[in-house]
């Protein structure tokens, strides 16, 4: 069951990312290389694919294939950093899977990005989504919230810093190349990350 829910959210992971592959391409060719969309489409296509092939035995495994199977696949800065999140999560996850056990992998997962990029929230970068996530998760297990409460806000934070990040001048990737000229749009990796988040809210919620 707790597999099959961590299976759910990469499927819904790809279906978002897919249809907005486009939108998430502008972005990275605003401020970037024209790669994103479909640099994170390949390689989520891969990941079904793999979890299909051989179908893992628990939630942490499911994460630990994904974030494998990113690394080997994805071009480009997001998919080892994609890949550190998911595999240091699946690390960390402990069964039974409860809203704080996640709530916990999901902060180990998220330092391992912030510490492979060498970002810091306000770097424009993946992190400005993930790391206000992590935070909105943490609050709401703090409070004694219902699962689809907490997964909510977090996909919430998670949108709200993204889209924090289009005043944002770039301090780490690509994007840091323009300078000033990175000013005024969103950050593509904080934009599917955000997607990640939404997908976890609509499974689990
Ligand atoms: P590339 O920049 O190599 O073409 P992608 O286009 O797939 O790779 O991903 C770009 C995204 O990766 C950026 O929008 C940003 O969110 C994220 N990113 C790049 N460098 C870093 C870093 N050092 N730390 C955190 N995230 C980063
Ligand atoms: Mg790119």
């Amino acid at each position: 069951m707790e597999r099959d829910l961590f299976v759910a959210w990469f499927e819904e992971a790809t279906r978002l990312v897919r249809a907005d592959r486009d939108r998430l391409t502008r972005l990275d060719a605003a401020i970037g290389d024209a790669d994103h969309g479909t640099n994170l489409d390949r390689g989520l296509t891969e990941v079904l694919k793999e979890l299909a092939g051989s179908p893992p035995e628990s939630g942490a495994q499911v994460l630990t294939t994904a974030g494998t199977t990113l690394i080997r696949r994805v071009g480009g800065a997001s998919g080892p950093l994609y890949g550190s999140l998911f595999r240091q999560m699946g690390k960390a996850l402990e069964t039974p899977v409860t809203l704080a056990g996640f709530a916990g992998a999901f902060e180990e997962g998220v330092v391992a990005v912030e510490r492979l990029g060498k970002a810091v929230l306000g770097d424009k970068t993946m992190v400005d989504a993930l790391a206000p996530a992590s935070r909105a998760l943490a609050l709401a297990v703090r409070d004694g919230a219902e699962v689809s409460v907490a997964l909510g806000q977090a996909a919430r934070a998670a949108q709200e810093g993204s889209k924090a990040t289009i005043p944002l001048q770039a301090r780490k990737g690509r994007a840091s190349y323009l300078g000033e000229r990175s000013v005024g749009h969103e950050d593509p990796g904080a934009a599917s990350a955000a997607l990640f988040m939404a997908a976890l809210a609509s499974v689990a919620g």
